[in-house]
């Protein structure tokens, strides 16, 4: 058996023992890892509602009642890979551009160990050094983003970082490869047809909801093909889902996914050269019953179950 591995639900309850994700040891050294579970508790790229600073310490509490073995991709994650809690990244909650300086060093030192970062937000800000620290190691990435919104605005305020903004920042700064950038479920009124121009203008795919609904996994697969060799940055926001599953989020969109949807297009990810992901814009303060944090938590557990299973040396 594996190090890092979730408690046995027969010998400690679900319910009690200190809150980490899928009740996973807590493990700081990158090193003996090859994925790690990383809270981001940082929402002041926040526009609207915020609360995501309390979405990763929600998300390991719903993810309690996670079992390991998935039935439909046929795999333990846990068994096939060293995955632990990694801990939260101690993000300054009064400044971003600190925060982006922690993010991008604490990322910094588990991808040079050759772990995963799953990254559990947090606002969508936060992809930003995220990306930043895994194209200097791997070289512009491909993307896969599951949102309502594309991200891709200029600015806020005058401010050129927040959570609306974090992929036109990384098309800026060279740290994606946009003829592979991926944006699926994307819906909602706009302020105009032209806030979409700058990421159709640079490459991206952009997947509407009506699309993806009409397509299923089916058109996902046919669209990740491009993809298949490249290093892939996997990024899902939560708000994605239709808010009558997932309410508990910065800037609800109705006609979203629903849950199954979601995972059914997660499962088509197997196979990809997934690199880093981050999960975020889970606002407990706005759920109902902790359902968000629920769907967030599942959601967590079918991205370890597509990751990519060659391991590293364990030297
Ligand atoms: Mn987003």
């Amino acid at each position: 058996m594996n190090d890092y591995y979730p408690l046995d639900a027969f010998q400690s309850p679900r319910f009690g023992q200190p809150a980490t994700f899928m009740r996973l040891p807590l493990e700081r050294d990158a090193g003996k890892l090859d994925v790690a579970l990383i809270g981001v508790p940082f929402d002041g790229g926040t526009t609207y509602r915020p609360g995501a600073r309390f979405g990763p310490r929600e998300i390991r509490n719903q993810s309690a009642l996670i079992r390991p073995y998935n039935p439909v991709l046929k795999v333990d994650p846990f068994l096939i890979r060293r995955i632990a809690n990694y801990g939260d990244i101690d993000i300054n909650p009064l400044s971003l551009d600190d925060t982006y300086r922690r993010v991008q060093e604490a990322i910094a030192t588990v991808v040079r160990n050759a772990a995963i970062p799953i990254c559990v937000g947090g606002d969508q800000s936060i992809s930003l050094p995220v990306m930043r620290a895994l194209a200097a190691e791997h070289g512009p990435l491909a993307l896969v983003h599951f949102d309502s919104h594309s991200d891709t605005w200029d600015v806020y305020w005058g401010m050129p970082h927040s959570h609306g903004t974090p992929f036109r920042r990384a098309t800026e700064e060279g740290l994606l490869d946009t003829d592979k950038a991926l944006q699926v479920g994307i819906r909602g009124q706009l302020y105009s047809e032209d806030d979409l121009a700058f990421a159709r203008d640079h490459g991206f795919r952009i997947v509407a909801i009506e699309e993806i609904k009409a397509g299923g996994p089916d058109l996902l697969r046919r669209e990740i093909d491009r993809i298949s060799e490249s290093p892939v940055y996997l990024s899902f926001d939560i708000d994605v889902l239709d808010p009558s599953i997932a309410p508990g989020t910065g800037t609800p969109q109705i006609g979203g996914l629903d849950s199954f949807e979601a995972l059914q297009l997660l499962r088509v990810l197997r196979g990809l050269n997934i690199v880093g992901c981050d999960l975020v814009e889970v606002s407990p303060p706005y759920d109902s019953a902790n359902v968000t944090s629920l769907v967030a938590a599942n959601i967590l557990h079918e991205i370890l179950c597509v990751l990519p299973e060659e391991k590293k040396g364990r030297g």
